[in-house]
């Protein structure tokens, strides 16, 4: 499966997931104009190489570039409570995430891929992260904002070869950065927040089996992290299970 990281961070987050016959985006958080500029950046050509866009959550980092799906014809899969925030999408272009036993339907999309979505925790109607399937048995896994990794979400992920994760601030940084401390608080909330490094590693540890895996690290915050304190964070943590860097699992903050 080829990963293409359109965008990441703050100011907006998108990925592309290519398999031999299609390909995928999650979510859409740059401006349009700017979506395609980079999309062309990527060698991605919006007209023939993106088959569905599939939403994390329905903030303005990750959705505020959804009219490309007007212009290309591409259908937008978001969960119902993420439907609430969202406007602009040609009401036919839109499809909902089904659930059933509280447990979200898997997509197929193309002729190979997979989609599965799952619950994670951040301060929003509905968010999901995703596992992308290809007919070729690679797994990869997109958790973008969440405020933890529960065993659901561990489970889900478990067995993928490509893994996408925030890791979005360090806690020291944070704690003694320039937020006031409602903004502190929110950001820390395991239940509406955002990963620290520290939790994404502590996930990472469980997840890696040392297969060659490769790991992005995402949406960093400019004011609260640095990509070596995220870098470092995982690879101490894959280390104290004799998990070597560019040998067993292969490592890129982004
Ligand atoms: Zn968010
Ligand atoms: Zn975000």
């Amino acid at each position: 499966m080829r990963v293409s990281i359109i965008a990441t961070g703050s100011d907006g987050n998108c990925i592309h997931l290519q398999s031999e016959t299609t390909g995928i985006l999650i979510d859409a958080g740059k401006w349009k104009r700017d979506l395609e500029k980079r999309l062309l950046a990527n060698n991605i050509n919006a007209a023939t190489d993106i088959q569905g866009i599939f939403v994390t959550h329905a903030h303005g980092d990750h959705i505020k570039g959804l009219t490309l799906a007007n212009k290309y014809r591409i259908p937008v899969w978001a969960t119902d409570g993420e439907w609430k925030g969202i406007s602009g999408v040609d009401e036919e272009l839109r499809r909902v995430l089904e659930t059933t036993w509280s447990k979200y339907e898997r997509i197929e999309i193309g002729d190979d891929l997979h989609v599965y979505p799952f619950k994670v925790h951040h301060d929003a109607y509905e968010p999901v992260g995703y596992v992308v399937e290809d007919g070729w048995g690679n797994n990869a896994c997109v958790v973008f904002d969440t405020g933890q990794i529960d065993d659901e979400m561990l489970e889900m992920m478990e067995g993928s070869n490509v893994y996408i994760v925030e890791a979005n601030h360090d806690v020291e940084m944070l704690q003694n950065g320039p937020y006031d401390d409602y903004l502190k608080d929110r950001i820390s909330d395991p239940h509406r927040g955002h990963l620290s490094n520290d939790q994404t590693a502590a996930a990472l540890q469980k997840l890696v089996k040392g297969r060659g895996e490769r790991i992005y690290l995402t949406h960093l915050s400019s004011n609260n992290n640095t990509p070596e304190l995220a870098s470092h964070a995982v690879r101490m943590a894959l280390f104290e299970k004799g998990l070597i860097n560019k040998r067993d699992y292969f490592l890129e903050v982004v």
